[in-house]
């Protein structure tokens, strides 16, 4: 499972800055705002995160669950 990163919006290979109807900025701003599996927190932009069999989480994140 290769770790992924959204960057920002408006930067190369991120979401557009402004709403818009591509499919593809719609995906990349849903995985943004899907919550972290182990900080629950938001995946968000220029972090490493990977999808797991329960969903998605950063990289950085320790593999025990907080709280
Ligand atoms: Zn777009
Ligand atoms: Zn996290």
């Amino acid at each position: 499972m290769e770790p992924r990163v959204i960057p920002s919006p408006g930067k190369p290979g991120g979401p557009c800055e402004r709403a818009c109807g591509h499919i593809a900025c719609h995906e990349k701003l849903q995985i943004a705002g899907t919550l972290c599996r182990k900080c629950s927190r938001t995946i968000g932009f220029d972090i490493e995160f990977e999808r797991t069999d329960i969903g998605l989480q950063h990289v950085v994140c320790p593999d025990e669950a907080a709280e």
